[in-house]
């Protein structure tokens, strides 16, 4: 509603008034943003120069605009290019939406700080709704904060653009270059040009649309560095908008911009943009550093032995100090996972393929390092053309305990790396070895060439917290030492001398972030429940009994995943009866009688083989001989674990659960083994049997499968490869293998249908249960349980407790329309408060 009632403008501070042509910035200068007037402030409290409702405040809280009843718009920005100091300085009193009254104090903001760290302090008063006005103070007087400074004639605004409506043209989807979305600056670009069109053009960033010749409207859209937003026009010249503004919008609007990312993940970088390298996230977080580049050793190495039996002493020799080595370095590891990966290396010292071939060479008159240097060497060759992630990675691993006995047999000392404060260490690939001799306190982070989740970098790096970017073009490895660099691994990138700016943007962010963390830690040990009261589980994945303990002390309200395989991995002869038996009770008896325990039977096959299971070589392991189906077909393996998990029974409330079921045959069997087993023992109670719905089959025959099981698990890792056909482990796919994507979304909600229309419980298992962006849209798909990475319990307790679950199922109603896993996670960050990291990849 426009009137013709004149308003009076209070002073937003007290300062220095000077007009617009004095500002040192041409975008405000040239008024395209709207006319007004700039203040160099003498206080640090903007307030409301007039009455109305707040319809934009950026997050950054350095601008604010309001809008009178009368239609009146006025945008206050302080200071010059502080959308750069990502809220750093500004404490924002108000909200979007508030009604405030003239001279209400609006943001505090610490003008010293300001002073120091951005372009300039001056601050800008715009009526942008393009009204004319007169001033009411002298120029270049000192004025007081609430003065009246403006009148402005509402009502005689010019016309207002009506270009004629024809067909809406839309532009393709465009991805946001600049480094601070489309704040003042760029959006005023972008008006200014879309002003230029007889057409209606409207940027539209995923259900929101914005006027795209108004820059507040631009500029309420919030937009972000890699947001998808589109351009629509209507009008003689839509087409023309169209093509001008595609441009614009992808040559970043006026401000310098790398160049335009596109909607496909880019795994390496080009020569031209050495200043921004990409990625995949394999542990999440950012730090900031300086590069050490750890490279490989070679050595020379007499081929020729000095007699059969030194050789054969050398070799046993160095065989012997690398067990005593790795054994050590078991006993020390601080977390369960490295321990199991030296107790594995261990093993392969053992291994007799190896040791034969090394010995043969030594009677063929070879050195002992020659002769165990081309046997490590051919077994990891072969273990990599096998053609298995899982297998290349072990292969890793092989060369790693290859060069641990090499250096023994040589006298090589090993390498004290020199780690300055804040090291982000950079390599074709780390092995156990390197990183174990690593004062990790000293690192920022790891960035890889090669690898994937289930390296042991990417292990290492989540058990320690910090963040690690894989899949890294090899021209990272050029880099100097020493080079300053920002690692953000949460959206996939590594910078290289990243600008002051950046990096103090990174760490505001990196700030809150601890301090959420910390909020969460003290509230872990209460229960998960959202806003209006619905109860939700939050339980652990877990590998080990010390697992277990760990997850007991951050909350967690049960283990809602045992990957029991652990027990089965890297060694000659599958764990005995006693051994089985005694790590399940000793987990259930950490958890005790009123908590969960659900044990997963063996999960090995193709991709994890066992060497006392062996199996005819497989084209494509992950579609070949797998979880249940191996275990059916050697039904002794898994009538044995069935018995020793039952001797866990009544200890805690025991579930069991089969995993990678296909076919209800399959379900049948398994019961009717575990009920054989059950009357075998005598117990009176059988367990709950569930079973993981990972394959895409199971999922779309839920409402058959819902009847014959006591509870569903989704495995999300496997559900997204199967579903999408993306190799979870694909370094080039990670980025695209997103479990968020609607299809799998879909699966996941037919599959909690059926749990809920036969009375079942349904829990996610997979990695999507462990990232907070999903957590409402679990929720309103209908999942009753969370179970997830240890770390992270309390994190997704306390973003359950964020959400009203209405709001979950209609979020989640939303998710699954989308067209892709991108536009689900650009609405869930719209919609979420908590921070926004890139799809990680899948852990085993
Ligand atoms: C899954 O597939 O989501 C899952 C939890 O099982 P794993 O990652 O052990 O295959
Ligand atoms: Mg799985």
């Amino acid at each position: 509603m426009n009137t013709t009632q004149p308003l009076q403008l209070l002073a937003p501070l007290s300062g220095v008034l000077m007009p617009l042509d004095r500002v040192p910035d041409p975008v405000f200068s040239s008024r395209v943003v709207g006319d007004g007037l700039c203040i160099d402030p003498t206080s640090q409290t903007l307030c409301a120069p007039l009455s109305g409702v707040i319809d934009t405040l950026q997050d950054s809280a350095h601008a604010v605009s309001i809008t009178a009843d009368n239609g009146v718009q006025v945008l206050l920005h302080i200071g010059l290019d502080t959308v750069n100091l990502a809220g750093k300085g500004f404490t924002s009193r108000v909200t979007v939406g508030q009604r405030v009254e003239a001279g209400q104090a609006l943001i505090d903001f610490d003008a010293d700080y300001i002073a120091l760290h951005a372009r300039s302090l001056l601050t800008l008063m715009l009526v942008v709704s393009g009204e004319p006005f007169s001033l009411l103070a002298e120029e270049a007087s000192c004025i007081e904060s609430g003065a009246p400074l403006l009148q402005v004639r509402s009502g005689e605004q010019g016309a207002v653009d009506e270009a004629r409506q024809g067909s809406v043209l839309f532009s393709k989807p465009l991805i946001v270059p600049n480094e601070s979305g489309l704040h003042a600056r760029p959006a005023a670009v972008l008006a200014q040009a879309a002003k230029g069109f007889e057409a209606t053009v409207q940027l539209h960033k995923q259900q929101a649309s914005a006027n795209a010749k108004s820059v507040v409207a631009i500029m309420a859209l919030q937009t972000a560095k890699g947001d998808s937003v589109q351009i629509s026009a209507a009008g003689p010249q839509a087409g023309q908008a169209i093509e001008a503004l595609e441009q614009l919008l992808l040559s970043g609007c006026g401000e310098g911009v790398q160049a335009p990312l596109t909607l496909t993940p880019v795994m390496s970088v080009e020569p031209s943009m050495p200043d921004r390298l990409r990625g995949v996230c394999a542990s999440p977080g950012s730090a900031f550093g300086e590069v050490v580049q750890i490279a490989s050793q070679a050595w020379d190495i007499d081929e020729s032995g000095v007699g059969i039996e030194a050789e054969q002493a050398v070799l046993d020799q160095g065989l012997e100090q690398a067990m005593q080595a790795l054994k050590a370095l078991q006993d020390e590891a601080a977390g369960s996972v490295q321990a199991q990966i030296f107790r594995a290396h261990q093993e392969l010292l053992e291994d007799p393929t190896l040791l034969e071939q090394a010995q043969a060479l030594i009677a063929e008159g070879k050195s002992a390092a020659f002769a165990w240097k081309a046997a490590t060497e051919a077994s990891a060759a072969l273990f990599q053309q096998l053609g298995s992630a899982l297998l290349a990675e072990r292969a890793t691993d092989l060369a790693d305990v290859g060069q641990r006995v090499l250096k023994l047999i040589l006298g090589v000392q090993d390498n004290a790396w020199h780690l300055p404060e804040q090291a982000i260490l950079v390599a074709e690939q780390l092995t156990p070895s390197q990183t174990a001799s690593l004062d990790t306190s000293r690192i920022g982070g790891f960035v890889t060439v090669g690898g994937g989740a289930t390296s042991h970098v990417a292990i290492l790096a989540r058990a320690l917290g910090l963040p690690s970017l894989c899949g890294v073009a090899q021209s990272v490895l050029a880099l100097a030492n020493g080079t300053r660099v920002l690692l953000d691994a949460d959206g996939g990138e590594l910078h290289v001398n990243p600008s002051p700016a950046l990096i103090e943007q990174r760490q505001a962010a990196g700030d809150r972030q601890r301090q959420r963390h910390q909020h969460d830690l003290e509230q872990a040990a209460q229960a998960a429940r959202t806003l209006d009261g619905h109860r939700v589980e939050v339980s652990a994945n877990v590998g080990s009994l010390r697992d277990v303990e760990q997850s007991m002390t951050l909350g967690g309200e049960g283990v809602g995943l045992l990957r029991s395989e652990l027990l089965y991995l890297e060694r000659v002869q599958p764990p005995g009866h006693d051994e089985q038996a005694a790590l399940y009770s000793a987990v259930a008896r950490v958890l005790g009688p009123e908590r969960n325990l659900v044990v997963r039977t063996l999960d090995v096959g193709g991709d994890k083989p066992l060497a006392y299971v062996p199996m005819a070589h497989e084209a494509n392991p992950f579609l070949g001989m797998r979880g249940i189906r191996l275990c059916l077909e050697r039904p002794q393996l898994l009538r044995e674990q069935f018995r020793a998990i039952l001797a866990c029974a009544g200890l805690a409330r025991l579930h069991i659960m089969l995993p990678m079921v296909t076919q209800l045959a399959e379900l049948r069997l398994a019961r009717q083994m575990l009920d054989e087993e059950v009357r075998h023992l005598g117990l009176k109670q059988a367990p709950k049997l569930g079973i993981m719905i990972e394959v895409p089959a199971a999922a779309l025959m839920a409402d058959l499968f819902a009847p014959e099981v006591d509870f569903f698990s989704i495995g999300t890792n496997d559900l997204t490869q199967y579903t999408l056909a993306m190799d979870r482990d694909h370094p080039r796919l990670a980025s695209q293998a997103d479990s968020l994507h609607p299809s799998v979304l879909r699966l996941i909600a037919r599959t909690a249908e059926a749990a809920r229309t036969h009375g079942k419980w349904v829990g996610v298992c997979g990695a999507l249960a462990s990232d907070p962006l999903a957590v409402p849209v679990l929720l309103g798909l209908g999942v009753d349980e969370l179970s997830v990475s240890v770390p992270l319990i309390p994190t997704i307790k306390a973003c359950v407790r964020e959400w009203n679950l209405d709001e979950c199922h209609t979020l989640a109603q939303r998710a699954l329309a989308q067209e892709s896993a991108e536009q689900v996670r650009d609405l869930l960050r719209t919609h979420s408060s908590t921070g926004s990291p890139a799809p990680m990849a899948m852990e085993h």
